[in-house]
């Protein structure tokens, strides 16, 4: 089987890993000179399965309006004349229930679990270097009625197996001993003892040289312009450089992050998948001995650190602005400050590098992946804020749809049909 798969984020790349894995011929075609380069580049670095929880529940309104007006909020949506916008907030708003929440909840599970079972196989198979660490993932609360009602929620996920352990502020502080400088503002924490933290950006570049080694040939700097349909299958896909058609290419796989949905909408897939900006900041450790090691997620400001080697990588904020990637200082300020705050002691803010990124968010925080009405056609995005967590079971899924085998885990819920 000969495939095509449009992008070369880690989502795209862990696609053309398991399809060449597989036996296939394979050519990843991406606008930007190398892999990764887009908003796999400098996330926030954890591998959180057993956190996995969409953005929608019955709280999510209530959180929205009271961060309205303040610039340093988890959450900005910026006032704009934009009907795709629009159309996602509707939708985002019919899944702010309980009831949504536990099936989305479940279903971001299903694929975050099965995809570290992934990953560790790629580790084992390749011996991939990307900063890795297993050494678990703490999520702390400095709010008692969040932390309260974070405890059901993690008896729920143990339902599925997940192992969360719910600490207080003194064995929060013994399984990460940097939040000592915290001490106060913590009020407890829920731990997840498998869940793990690496560089995204080293791990997709590190997984390219492997599959170029398998085989797969990656076209670097061709844009992407449209996609030919006909009847029951693609046809080809036309590029800046010329068309790439279905006579070459037995099946093709969207792989574009963010801008998925353009492509998915000219041939009449309805994908609603908007850009939610997120910032980075990363911090040189060097010198300095309180940065953490266990991941953490700081609930309050819904920020993420992991250690990645000799740097600490924070990040966190979402902002619906359209396609803007533009870094605003004082957002990525707010995300430096956090960290400062925090863990005063974790490195040299004015060594901080600030990066912004575009998430590929779905209205029900779950991913889109899956077979299309074209029959030859694969759609593999939508990961939102857990694109790194879900890379290789979306990669591994594709690859087997594709190839004609029964992927490992149950799809329901996770394909495009759900938005008919
Ligand atoms: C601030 C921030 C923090 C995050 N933290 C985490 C985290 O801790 N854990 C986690 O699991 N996830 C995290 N994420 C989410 C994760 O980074 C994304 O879900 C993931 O990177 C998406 O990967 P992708 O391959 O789908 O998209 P991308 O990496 O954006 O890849 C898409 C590719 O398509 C290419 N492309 C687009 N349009 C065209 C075109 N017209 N022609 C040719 N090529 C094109 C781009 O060049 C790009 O390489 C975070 C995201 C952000 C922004």
């Amino acid at each position: 089987m000969r495939a095509l798969v449009m992008g070369a984020g880690v989502v795209g790349v862990a696609t053309a890993y398991y399809l060449a894995r597989a036996g296939h011929r394979v050519v990843v075609i991406d606008r930007q000179p190398g892999p990764g380069m887009e908003t796999s580049f400098a996330n926030g670095g954890q591998i959180s399965a057993s956190h996995a929880a969409p953005w929608a529940d019955s709280s999510a309104p209530w959180k929205a309006l009271k961060w309205l007006g303040r610039e340093d909020a988890p959450l900005i949506v910026r006032a704009r004349y934009d009907p795709a916008l629009f159309r996602w907030l509707l939708r985002f708003l019919a899944n702010c229930t309980s009831r949504r929440a536990k099936v989305n909840a479940e279903r971001m599970l299903r694929l975050a679990v099965y995809s570290r079972q992934c990953l560790a196989e790629i580790r084992k198979e390749t011996g991939i270097e990307y900063d890795a660490l297993q050494t678990g993932l703490l999520h702390v609360y400095s709010n008692r009625r969040e932390y309260d009602a974070a405890r059901p929620k993690a008896e729920y996920l143990n339902s599925f197996g997940c192992g969360l352990e719910v600490l207080d502020r003194d064995e929060c502080i013994e399984r990460e001993p940097a939040l000592a400088a915290s001490r106060d503002k913590l009020v407890g924490g829920i731990f997840s003892p498998e869940d793990e933290s690496g560089d995204a950006y080293k791990y997709t570049r590190g997984l390219a040289g492997i599959c170029r080694g398998m085989g797969v040939d990656f076209r670097y700097r061709v844009n992407i312009r449209r996609m030919i349909p006909g009847g029951e299958r693609i046809m080809g896909v036309v590029t800046d450089g010329g068309t790439l058609g279905s006579e070459d290419y037995d099946a093709f796989v969207l792989a574009l992050g963010s801008y998925s949905p353009h492509f998915a909408e000219s041939i009449g897939i309805n994908l609603p998948v908007y850009p939610a900006k997120g910032y980075s900041v990363t911090i040189p450790t060097q010198g300095a001995n309180g940065a953490p090691r266990v991941a953490v997620i700081d609930d309050e400001r819904k920020i993420v650190y992991s250690r990645l080697g000799d740097r600490l990588r924070v990040a966190g904020t979402a902002e619906l602005a359209g396609y803007d990637d533009r870094i605003r200082e004082r957002r990525a300020r707010a995300v430096l400050d956090a960290a400062m705050d925090l863990f005063p002691d974790c490195g040299d803010p004015g060594q901080a590098e600030f990066w912004a990124g575009l998430r590929p968010q779905t209205p029900d925080s779950v991913p889109v992946i899956g077979r299309t009405r074209f029959k030859n056609f694969f759609l593999n995005t939508g990961h939102g804020t857990l694109g790194w967590t879900m890379n290789a079971g979306s990669g591994r899924v594709i690859a087997d749809l594709a190839g004609g085998q029964m992927p490992e885990i149950d799809l329901d819920g996770l394909g495009v049909d759900r938005f008919a």
